[in-house]
């Protein structure tokens, strides 16, 4: 059970707990913008309210935008708990959707509106109440490690080294990653697998110059047909996709995941919805609709050039073309087997005349995560108490690399999860909470600490 004082401390300050949230959101922390303009002064703010709740706290540079990193150290004889949320956020454009300023934020109808509302800063001053309802109830019940990024919305691309030189100052016992959320209203959710994902620029190049239509059509290859023909081959008549040894490594998805899947309060009726279509008619034929976007990899061709493109006419038979390739990753299938797979498709796929190149970035790993392990059980016991209701256990399609690389490079499986809601618009205008949620959040997260320090034990040292 949360500490009176503590579920107290959160009742009495909300008005306070807010404004201090306010000045969170009005920093413009654009992880692709310049640090002096949004992202460093947010950290060094972060910091320095950590620093005055009592947590040793500092500004790390990467070679980006900096990492908050803190601990708060209580006693050796209790478990501690590693905090992470990114503090970044995604560009706010376009600006004229916006009904009230992003980085101004305004409550409206219960709902709070700002840019990272949401998606994370959500996630970071969950921890912060928290810390301070504690502080000033007695003490926090467990010791506290936090580290919040400021490079999540652009896939994270220091963390690798970051983490691994900082391993053993977050070393911890459980991991909490706060950057998920709902799977739907009044249905909180614990993720426990992200998909992977294999990013590739193809070029084909037939002649060495743009030639006239007329002096070269029918003599000579054209790139575009030849790009086109192999877009088409990458998948068959059923959806699959057509790379050879694309599959060897998907884990089949269990009956019992199945059953749990089926249970969700999910139609497919709901997802047209959401996406604005009538028919869900990707991937594999004969699968379910949660499987395909969970369970199963994907391929998708993100955006293709070449030629002649403006107003009007012009005879060309192009000199290239090229075409954007992402995929989606899942089980144990690895980015750099993948990788050459492709490559190797393409290479087959280039006929005479034509020469290709693959480019390849953002490459991550797909990950599960235990959905047993202690701290996973203290989230759902928290949901229960906070919000009086059951967490669901469920995949995601996307991916959050960071939570891949906690795993490999601190052994840590993260517990995903957070306050998010299917009409919170992240990544778009108007991003949201309502505030009763959010309130309610920080009792849940002060009671994730309590449940933690009760069945969490510290390394080495037996359970209660
Ligand atoms: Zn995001």
């Amino acid at each position: 059970m949360l500490r009176k004082s503590v579920s107290m401390y959160l009742r009495e300050h909300r008005e306070e707990l807010l404004s201090s949230y306010f000045k969170l959101l009005r920093f413009p922390s654009i992880a692709n913008a310049p640090m002096a303009e949004g992202c460093g002064p947010c950290a060094e703010w972060i910091a320095g309210r950590l620093r005055g709740l009592g947590v040793r706290a500092e500004v790390l540079p990467t070679a980006g935008q900096p990492a908050v990193v803190g601990e708060l150290h209580v006693d050796d004889s209790l478990p501690t708990l590693l905090a992470y949320a990114h503090y970044d956020v995604q560009p706010p454009d376009p600006l004229d959707l916006w009904r009230s300023p992003p980085f101004e934020p305004e409550i409206r109808d219960g709902r709070l509106y700002a840019r990272g509302a949401c998606d994370n800063k959500a996630g970071v001053i969950l921890h912060l109440w928290a810390v301070e309802a504690y502080q000033r109830g007695g003490g926090l019940p467990m010791n506290l490690k936090v580290i919040f990024e400021g490079e999540e919305e652009v896939g994270s691309p220091h963390m690798e080294p970051f983490l691994a030189a900082h391993a053993d100052r977050l070393a911890a016992d459980a991991l909490i990653i706060t950057d998920g959320g709902f799977f739907d209203h009044d249905c909180p959710a614990i993720c426990y697998a992200l998909r992977g994902l294999c990013y590739f620029e193809v070029a084909f190049t037939g002649p060495d110059r743009d030639l006239h239509s007329g002096a070269a059509g029918g003599v000579v290859r054209n790139p575009i047909h030849a790009l086109a023909a192999m877009i088409g081959a990458l998948h068959d008549e059923t959806g699959r996709v057509a790379i050879p040894g694309f599959y060897d490594d998907v884990r089949p998805l269990t009956d019992a995941e199945r059953d749990e899947w089926a249970r969700l309060p999910f139609t497919d009726e709901q997802e047209m919805r959401r996406h604005g279509v009538g028919v869900l008619a990707g991937g594999e034929a004969g699968r379910g609709t949660l499987e395909r976007k969970w369970a199963r990899p994907s391929l998708d061709c993100n955006g293709i050039w070449g030629g002649y493109t403006q107003a009007g006419s012009k005879t060309v038979l192009p000199s290239k073309a090229s075409a954007k390739i992402s995929m989606r990753l899942v089980g144990d299938q690895d980015p750099a087997t993948i990788d050459a797979a492709f490559r190797k498709f393409v290479a087959d796929h280039t006929p005479a005349g034509i020469r290709s190149e693959v480019s390849a970035f953002g490459l991550a790993r797909p990950v599960l995560l235990d959905r047993e392990q202690p701290a996973a059980e203290a989230v759902r016991g928290a949901f229960r108490e906070a919000f009086g209701l059951e967490t669901r256990m469920v995949r995601m399609g996307a991916s959050i690399p960071t939570t891949e690389l906690f795993q490999r490079i601190l052994g840590l499986d993260g517990v995903v999860t957070g306050l998010g809601l299917p009409d919170s618009n992240i990544h778009a205008p108007n991003e949201n909470l309502p505030v009763d949620h959010l309130l309610r959040g920080a009792e849940w997260m002060a009671a994730v600490y309590q449940l933690v320090s009760e069945t969490s034990a510290p390394s080495g040292k037996p359970a209660k």
